[in-house]
């Protein structure tokens, strides 16, 4: 095997240019092997990955929450948004870029908003009624005392 020598230089496939050995990172730590594209374009491809990465994700989050019916089902999917991104901020940045990265006319930007929509039809949507034909005597007594406690809570409220 022969060393490369120090002043050795390489073509970069992507950007086409001549450049010394060292503007070609390691293949992998301790490996004597170089990459095959120069460190700024397997920077470039790096960042457009993962960028593509995430605007794959997030478009699959929205159209997930546009289908979606069940409000803790929503909680649920916003929660494990928020987790994967880093927090709420974080997640509602890369939502933004986004769809300010979508191409005019795009159908991405619009799926943003209706699910955006839809996340605020989901919240505005009271909690469904529990059916009370189906109560035994003892918990429609129970579900009434509820109702009249939530009522004066209300009321006390509303008179402060
Ligand atoms: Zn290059």
């Amino acid at each position: 095997m022969t060393a490369i020598a120090d002043n050795a230089t390489k073509t970069c496939p992507d950007c086409r240019s001549l450049l010394p050995i060292d503007a070609f990172r390691f293949r992998r730590r301790g490996s004597d092997l170089r990459q095959g594209i120069c460190r700024a374009c397997y920077n470039t491809r790096t960042r457009l990955y993962r960028r593509a990465k995430r605007s794959k994700i997030i478009r699959r989050f929205a159209a997930q929450l546009r289908r979606e019916r069940d409000a803790k089902k929503v909680t649920a999917l916003c929660a494990r948004m928020f987790a994967r991104f880093g927090g709420l901020d974080k997640f509602a940045a890369a939502w933004k870029a986004n769809i300010d990265a979508a191409p005019p006319g795009s159908r991405s930007a619009l799926d943003s908003y209706l699910a955006l929509f839809r996340l605020v039809e989901i919240a505005n949507t009271p909690a469904p009624q529990p059916d009370c034909s189906l109560y035994t005597d003892e918990e429609l007594r129970e579900e009434m005392d509820r109702c009249v406690t939530a009522a004066a809570v209300r009321l006390l409220a509303g008179l402060r």
